[in-house]
């Protein structure tokens, strides 16, 4: 028999890929299943970035690329980060990968070593741990609560550094929670991170153009962080191009490097054709993203508003990304028919066999209180979803 690595077996599988996969089985035998599990725009891909994908294609960029991505595609992101971020990263300071899950893969396998401490302030996104795990890192996780606006401070950081600490991983917008980190915040977080300049920082900017309320604010701003942070960002969200996989770190050159070497055994590079629409998508003004900005704000009120009609619930307002994760604890301990919800992964199988409405617990996200919902889909939709979520909790003694 074969026997599996301890490596895979101390894995968890993702639980928002989970979620949505029972959800897509639900629906393929026939049950009206709404799925607010998967953090995926509804919207399609625009034309121009699927015209330049084509004529990609058809001038036979179909080819193996340079291994960090095409050049032409890492002088884009230099500008766009310069003209979104005011960042200044040379073209041999980026690399291209398979969707920024793979950029995080790349730089923490490049950077922990077996037994390094990889600060992860809770609420965080799922796989993170697993991927600190599967580099043999141990995650050290930080609570930060919904009083807190689920943003951990300065001096929670500062506290948690260890000699061991290597490595802290965030992302602002937050998936699951929406905050943003404002300017005055990051400055703060970089004063503690400057005094230990043995530590890589990994800032998740994947939702940047997803902000509802304030400009987006990069960490690597500050000169005296700047060589320590790894920006990590991608096409999947703002460009609704989630199945092109095509993600890109800014780091200092060692890391770049490092992180071209690593995927250069693993996957070689993104493909072809991504990577020439991604050019189409990150030379295009941001501006032309207002409209999708404004509908996924309209959404955020529906669910709010939606939310706060549910006695017991208790809510932060998330800022940016296209998650609600509000507080269900208030029926923990309660039943239905007899049988008991004891914590979240029981409320989201609940919900999903009662109100047939798929959503992520908490749990996964570091935050067994809370439950995620993607507001990524149309208003008539959440609409719904939120009508059978009220009725089947209101049905909870
Ligand atoms: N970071 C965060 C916070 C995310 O929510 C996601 C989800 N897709 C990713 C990174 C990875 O994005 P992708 O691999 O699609 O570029
Ligand atoms: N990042 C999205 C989410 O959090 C997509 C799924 C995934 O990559 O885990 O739902």
């Amino acid at each position: 028999m074969i026997k599996l690595s301890e490596r895979l077996l101390a894995m968890e599988e993702s639980a928002t890929i989970a979620m949505s996969r029972k959800s897509r089985e639900l629906k393929a035998e026939g049950v009206d299943v709404i799925s607010l599990s998967l953090g995926e725009p509804d919207f399609n891909t625009p034309q121009f970035i699927k015209d330049a994908a084509f004529e990609a294609m058809n001038n036979n960029f179909t080819t193996y690329t340079p291994v960090p991505g095409y050049e032409d595609l890492r002088e884009a992101i230099s500008l766009k980060f310069k003209r979104d971020n005011g960042l200044d990263y040379d073209v041999n300071q980026i690399v291209v990968s398979t969707g920024a899950k793979q950029s995080i893969a790349n730089v923490v396998m490049s950077v922990v070593n077996k037994g390094d401490e990889v600060l992860i302030p809770a609420p965080f996104w799922v796989s993170y741990i697993e991927i600190v795990k599967v580099s043999e890192g141990t995650p050290v996780i930080v609570n930060a609560g919904i009083e807190s606006d689920f943003k951990v401070t300065p001096a929670q950081l500062a506290a948690s550094i260890t000699d061991k600490t290597k490595m802290i991983i965030f992302s602002t917008p937050c998936n699951p929670t929406g905050s943003v980190y404002s300017k005055e915040e990051l400055r703060a977080m970089a004063d503690v991170i400057k005094k230990h300049p043995h530590i890589v920082v990994i800032c998740d900017e994947i939702y940047e153009h997803i902000n509802f309320t304030s400009k987006h604010e990069s960490l690597a701003q500050f000169d005296d962080v700047y060589e320590q942070v790894v920006t990590i960002n991608g096409v999947s969200k703002a460009w609704a191009m989630t199945g092109w996989r095509l993600g890109y770190v800014g780091a200092s050159k060692e890391i770049a490097d490092a992180c071209s070497k690593m995927q250069g055994q693993f996957t070689s590079a993104p493909s072809s054709i991504s990577q020439k629409a991604a050019i189409a998508a990150l030379k295009a003004d941001p501006a032309i993203l207002s409209d999708m900005i404004n509908a996924f704000k309209e959404r955020r009120e529906l669910v709010l508003a939606a939310l706060r009609t549910i006695e017991g619930i208790d809510i932060n307002v998330p800022e940016g990304a296209f998650y609600a994760f509000p507080d269900v604890s208030y029926f923990y301990g309660k039943k239905f028919e007899g049988k008991p919800i004891s914590n979240g992964s029981d409320l989201a199988m609940y919900l999903l066999n009662d109100a047939n409405v798929a959503l992520v617990t908490g749990e996964a996200f570091g935050d067994p209180n809370c439950i995620r919902i993607s507001y990524a889909a149309s208003a008539d939709t959440l609409t719904e979803a939120m009508r059978r979520v009220k009725k089947s909790l209101e049905k909870l003694v």
